[in-house]
């Protein structure tokens, strides 16, 4: 299949390309990115006219959900990777907490094999960082790595066990495989469902205090430092761990971090039924009697105003390196539950670039290529997974993005099984137009 994307704005930060250009594909492969019109418009299975759009990279999102095995109600790995692939990521990477938890070299194989009848999108497996996630004794790193696992990770709590956690550091940096973690003190989080802030006091939910995930942020950190290995940290929500990361990087120690769109959208107050400007979806009433919504439940939690803007300027900075959406696919009926028993979580891969691009380009000045970088390159480079680039020969993972088109996020049909957003009624500018996974086309709008 020999495909000509023609007259797009390519932008490819790997190679400092951001220019009007024509992109060759054939054989699954890119083949070159050269000055518009220069390439004879003959001999192509496909022409796709992409002025007007930009040319990019297959976005990778390194923290999702799919709930293969155990939980397909919620989603599965085909239905995730259709998600996935309408929101223009051609890489993901599946966390291990699933029912059961991937901690055998079997479990990594088994969503491996399943992710190749999947429309294309290249699916990655981190593993389970302790057996059954249960904290006591490290799984196989080594026969992990080698049936395939990408990282390792223990998302949905952290390792509370500190030596455990520095052997898994040590073993991971041995191995070279990356480990991707969720920060959080359970003592700390205890029984909080909102953060410990304003709506906290107005709804009379538990609040989750910003030390929860600032204590094993800095924890963990140290530990990469002393073991001399590197560290990865999940959705980070507070400036307190930005500033810690900072001093961490400034020391030299090896860490990367994530956030998610949420935490830079919204606050929160926007739990609540009027506040913020957005509209509630999903109503049921709060301890205290105030309408709340449960599509706005996460963990960690949506933060302050001024959480909110430091994590803005942190993905501007450099302190924070990935974009990831954290894409937590739950049923309807879990989620129209009590606040305080609804599950944490909330679906994010058809928003993620239309949220970001809306709140980080449009309104607060970030360039397009730092936007790809956040959403493409830089996740790609801490998995070592390759791609997150269009040089000629790589393989050919494409998004072709329409900055301008403006959309109302809906509250209901998308390629996910679930509808738990937290953007609906959000209105947006910028969509997908056209996914491309090792030279295919797997999403078209
Ligand atoms: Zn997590």
């Amino acid at each position: 299949m020999r495909i000509l994307i023609s007259g797009g704005r390519v932008i490819d930060p790997a190679s400092d390309t951001d220019h009007i250009a024509d992109v060759v594909v054939d054989a699954g492969r890119i083949v070159s990115v050269t000055r518009q019109d220069s390439v004879p418009v003959s001999g192509f299975d496909r022409i796709i006219d992409a002025s007007g759009c930009w040319v990019v990279p297959g976005l990778v999102d390194m923290h999702v959900h799919f709930r293969d095995p155990g939980q397909e109600y919620k989603e599965d790995i085909f239905t995730g990777c259709e998600s996935a692939a309408a929101g223009g990521f051609t890489t993901v990477c599946c966390m291990p907490n699933t029912m059961p938890v991937i901690d055998t070299p079997d479990k990594v194989r088994y969503v491996l094999e399943k992710a190749e009848n999947a429309c294309g999108v290249r699916v990655l497996q981190s593993a389970a960082i302790t057996v059954g996630q249960r904290g006591k004794e490290l799984t196989d790193f080594a026969s992990l790595k080698k049936a395939g696992a990408a990282a390792v990770s223990e998302d949905g709590h952290s390792v509370a066990d500190i030596k455990l956690m520095r052997e898994a550091l040590r073993t991971a940096a041995g191995l070279g495989i990356p480990v991707l973690d969720h920060t959080e003190q359970p003592e700390l989080r205890d029984a909080g469902s909102v953060h410990r802030g304003a709506a906290a006091g107005l709804t009379g939910i538990p609040g989750i205090p910003e030390q929860a995930e600032e204590a094993i942020a800095i924890r963990d950190m140290l530990l990469a430092q002393e073991t001399g290995g590197a560290v990865h940290l999940q959705h980070i929500s507070t400036s307190g761990s930005l500033d810690l990361i900072r001093f961490a990087k400034k020391r030299g120690i090896n860490v990367t971090a994530e956030t998610a769109p949420h935490y830079f959208t919204l606050t929160d107050e926007d739990i609540i039924a009027g506040g913020g400007n957005k509209e509630i979806y999903h109503r049921c009433l709060s301890p205290k009697g105030v309408t709340v919504d449960t599509h706005r439940k996460m963990n960690p939690p949506l933060r302050s105003s001024a959480d909110r803007q430091a994590v803005i300027e942190a993905l501007m900075d450099g302190t924070l390196d990935a974009i990831a959406t954290d894409h937590a696919p739950h049923s309807a009926e879990e989620k129209s539950r009590d606040f305080l028993k609804a599950p944490f979580g909330v679906i994010g891969l058809e928003t993620s670039f239309a949220v970001s691009k809306t709140v980080l380009v449009d309104e607060n000045g970030m360039t397009p290529s730092r936007l790809i970088e956040l959403m493409s390159v830089k996740p790609a480079e801490i998995l070592g997974c390759g791609g997150g680039t269009l040089a000629p020969g790589c393989r050919a993972d494409i998004a072709v993005l329409d900055p301008d088109k403006e959309w109302t996020v809906p509250a209901s049909g998308f390629r996910s099984k679930a509808e738990n957003t937290a953007f609906a009624g959000m209105n947006v500018c910028g969509a997908v137009v056209m996914t491309i996974a090792g030279g295919r086309v797997i999403f078209e709008n």
